[in-house]
């Protein structure tokens, strides 16, 4: 997958998720990525989010929009990234990270996380690129 998750200098945000699929997909799978609310999902008034791994999993649980939901009721970025995993592994099983861009006023936080084995990431912000590849527990 490569996902993005952004804010412009008026406040609207944007999520987009793009990927190859899964190793061995059968013919005419789609995938969660380009399904909204699986794959990715924003709302200007919450903040945007994109997820990648095991789409039969992320599509069972919408897991772009359970995150937003827990924005909504005022969950920090991080923690409703946790918290929507966790939900998923529990409820479905699978693997999964999810990026979060969170609105705070005209401000927003950025946030990761995720169930796999690693999760590689870039982040640009006004012109300071950082980059790393997470390991996982
Ligand atoms: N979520 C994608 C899929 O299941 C795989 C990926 O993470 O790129 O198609």
């Amino acid at each position: 997958t490569v996902g993005a998750v952004a804010m412009d200098a008026h406040g609207n945000v944007a999520a987009a998720t793009s990927t190859g699929g899964t190793t061995a997909k059968l013919p005419g799978r789609v995938g969660d990525s380009p399904i909204i609310g699986a794959g990715a999902y924003a709302d200007s008034s919450v903040g945007a989010i994109s997820t990648t791994g095991d789409g039969e999993s992320i599509m069972k649980v919408c897991l772009a929009r359970r995150t937003a939901e827990l924005l909504e009721t005022g969950v920090p970025a991080q923690e409703s990234a946790a918290r929507a995993l966790r939900f998923m592994h529990e409820k479905v099983g699978g693997e999964a990270g999810v990026i979060v861009l969170a609105k705070d006023g005209n401000r927003c936080h950025v946030a990761r996380h995720f169930i796999s084995t690693t999760m590689p990431w870039v982040a640009v912000n006004n012109g300071c690129i950082t980059w790393g590849i997470d390991q996982g527990q």
